[in-house]
């Protein structure tokens, strides 16, 4: 039995979807969510569904019972989440699982961008736990990007601070299919997989293709991080977020987010989403 947690969000759902699509019968897939309506969905494929929180051991407990491999998808809960994968881990161990994975973040280990402490943190408890762990280290959802089209064309800009810092950005749906391909391979325990797309790029490349795909022209206008934690600020986002995301940006600039391991294509059996073919798609 396999289980996916934060499976009521992106990342989680699409595993979810992605272990049906390798041949895994939804009974022996355990999705679980805070609240099991949001994932109604997957219980109406088939697919086992358990409320499990984070912050809650005992649903965790409850949740990972009969368990053989899990994936930890990162919580959302910035700040809270080092105690909150504490407990993940610990119901894991509980259960015995075989194998659990981890949604980390790119070089993980010497990464001095701050979303990395509690992925580094996180990494650190796994080895600690004694079990049997393959992380997943994924870069950018290109969806970070690709999400804003509407606005990038209606101002004709790329707002960033990345500078000329090149990131491996790939699909959700590339990093969903490469977290189950590890989670049912033989041989995952200790792996350490550096997940990105096969073309990496700069903002001012993307604003380029952008452009290209469009019929509009979008320039990438770099900033320094207070500007653009401040234009961030202005359009609605809370400060602390906006810093996260102009200090993420500076870790970009440091190639903190950029890999050529080629894990995610081999992990996957084909070649990864191109930017192009995703700024096509939500174009579309
Ligand atoms: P989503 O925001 O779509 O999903 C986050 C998931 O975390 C949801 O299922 C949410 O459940 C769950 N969650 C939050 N708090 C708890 C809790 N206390 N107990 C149980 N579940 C909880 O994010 P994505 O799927 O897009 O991304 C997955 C993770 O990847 C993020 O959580 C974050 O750690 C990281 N991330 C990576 C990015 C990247 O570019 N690589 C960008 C953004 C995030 P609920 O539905 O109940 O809220």
């Amino acid at each position: 039995t396999y289980l996916v947690t934060g499976a009521s969000g992106q990342l989680g759902r699409l595993t979810v979807h992605a272990l049906l699509e390798r041949g895994i019968t939804p009974s022996d897939v355990v999705a679980t969510a805070r609240d099991t309506d949001t994932v109604a969905d997957l219980a109406e494929l088939g697919v086992v569904v358990r409320r499990a929180d984070y912050t809650d051991p005992t649903s965790l407990k409850e949740a990972f019972t009969g368990v053989d491999r899990a994936l930890l998808v990162s919580s959302s809960a910035v700040g809270e989440r080092v105690a909150q994968h504490a407990n993940v881990i610990e119901a894991a161990k509980e259960a015995g699982v075989e194998l659990l994975g981890y949604t980390s973040v790119t070089h993980a280990d010497t990464s001095e961008m701050v979303l990395a402490q509690e992925h580094r943190q996180t990494e650190e408890l796994l080895a600690a736990s004694g079990l049997a762990t393959v992380l997943l280290r994924n870069s950018w959802y290109i969806e970070n990007y690709t999400g804003q089209v509407a606005t990038a064309l209606e101002h004709g800009v790329v707002l960033g601070a990345a500078g000329e810092g090149r990131v491996s950005a790939a699909t959700r749906t590339d990093f969903a299919a490469a977290a189950a391909a590890a989670l049912v391979a033989e041989d995952q325990a200790g792996r350490v997989y550096e997940l990105g797309g096969d073309t990496a790029f700069t903002l001012a490349e993307y604003a380029a293709t952008l452009s290209a795909e469009s019929g509009t022209e979008v320039a990438y206008r770099d900033l320094s991080a207070d500007e653009l934690t401040s234009s961030l600020v202005g359009v609605g986002l809370p400060e602390p977020y906006a810093a996260l995301l102009a200090d993420s940006d500076l870790g970009i600039a440091r190639g903190e987010l950029l890999t050529d391991s080629g894990d995610l294509a081999r992990l996957i059996g084909r070649p990864t989403t191109t930017p192009r073919e995703a700024i096509r798609a939500a174009l579309a």
